[in-house]
């Protein structure tokens, strides 16, 4: 064991790790201020982990219906050594008929155990070589490739849809495999954006394999590919190319934030205890937002706090901002009923003016 994961390990006070994966980190960059997912991440723990296993609760789960969706989706694309994947790649012109070679990393080594996973990193690795050594037998689809990211001195495994590259490309580019319908213009933009930001974990991981290689992490380009599906069936459409610039850049700021190793992580936590001591999740800041119910399992227990701290953001973001300057519900009630201590600042004066200009159209709309 590394002297990291030693410390690791009695961070987590027992629990057993788990692989967070891409979408454990890209979840971090969605809340980026958020040091309490942030440090459960780092220690190599899911917010799901921790509800189930040091809160004793139930976690949300994603709909059965959902999850079907997305396996059956990901199944119909990779299945047969992923000819539905490299028909949609043909379809475009992106591959030419000869380019047809497919490796399947998962195939390789299957199962869970440490030595499959061990030898899915090396096989996906020596693809990856082979690429960069111009071989012309490198694959032009690695299904499900295995890398890794250090993150604060910590390696996390990130396990992939697939990894595209032409004969005539230098380097793969990372794709992701999303269930969610293609709805042109209609298309959630913020699903759009965080299978971006996944795909661009990958990017990441795959610049710290190349620079690993002594080759210039440059090689695995900023731009990612993404296949949804046709509304009301299972046909792929494939977005490749998209630029994912931003996202790189929002993935790499997130995790340079603070806690940035270690030792801060260490130092969050009260001397002798761990992230299973009971109440001291709660302990860490955290950052609350009405977005965390999209993906973060411990929402409910996040917004409970902020309630019960009055803070203005479980009234929704534009509350939050309105009410900036009184910082708590319960101080801006105060300000509006000239209860309490009078404005504190100018800022407190502006917000008492604008609260009760506010509260006496709401009276005149109600009562006439
Ligand atoms: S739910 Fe809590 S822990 Fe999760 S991102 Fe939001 S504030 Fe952070």
């Amino acid at each position: 064991m590394t002297p990291e994961n030693a410390r690791l390990s009695q961070l987590r006070g027992g629990l057993a790790p788990v692989e967070v994966g891409a979408r454990g980190i890209e979840s971090v960059a969605r809340n980026a201020d958020c040091t309490r997912l942030r440090a459960i991440v780092i220690a190599g723990l899911t917010p799901t982990e921790v509800v189930k296993h040091v809160l004793g609760q139930k976690p949300d789960a994603m709909s059965p219906f959902a999850m079907t969706l997305t396996q059956a989706f990901e199944r119909r694309l990779l299945a047969n050594a992923g000819a539905s994947l490299l028909t949609a790649y043909r379809e475009k012109g992106l591959l030419q008929q000869v380019e047809a070679k497919i490796a399947s990393i998962a195939d390789h080594a299957p199962g869970n155990s440490a030595a499959s996973r061990n030898r899915r990193e090396r096989e996906t690795r020596r693809h990856v070589e082979a690429k960069l050594r111009g071989d012309p037998n490198a694959p032009n689809l690695i299904l499900n490739p295995r890398l890794t990211l250090t993150i604060v001195g910590v390696t996390h495994a990130i396990e992939l849809d697939y990894l595209v590259a032409s004969d005539d490309a230098a380097m793969y580019r990372v794709g992701a495999i999303k269930s969610f319908a293609d709805r042109g213009g209609k298309t959630n933009k913020a699903n759009i954006r965080s299978g971006c930001r996944e795909a661009s974990v990958g990017t990441l991981a795959l610049q710290q394999l190349l620079a690993n290689l002594g080759r210039a992490p440059e090689l695995a380009g900023d731009r990612v590919d993404m296949v949804l599906r046709a509304p009301g069936s299972f046909t792929p459409r494939l977005f490749a190319s998209m630029r994912a610039e931003s996202e790189l850049a929002s993935l790499t700021r997130a995790l340079a934030t603070s806690p940035s190793d270690l030792d801060q992580i260490e130092q969050l936590l009260p001397p002798g205890s761990t992230f299973a001591t009971p109440g001291i999740i709660e302990q860490l800041p955290n950052h609350y937002c009405s977005a965390c119910k999209e993906h973060c399992a411990l929402w409910q227990r996040c917004r409970a706090q902020a309630q019960a701290q009055g803070q203005p953001i479980i009234l929704g973001e534009q509350a939050a901002e309105q009410l900036a300057a009184a910082g708590s519900i319960g101080r801006a009630v105060d300000l509006l009923d000239g209860t309490g201590r009078p404005p504190d600042n100018r800022a407190e004066e502006t917000l008492t003016a604008e609260l009760r200009a506010a509260s006496a159209l709401l009276d005149r709309i109600a009562n006439g």
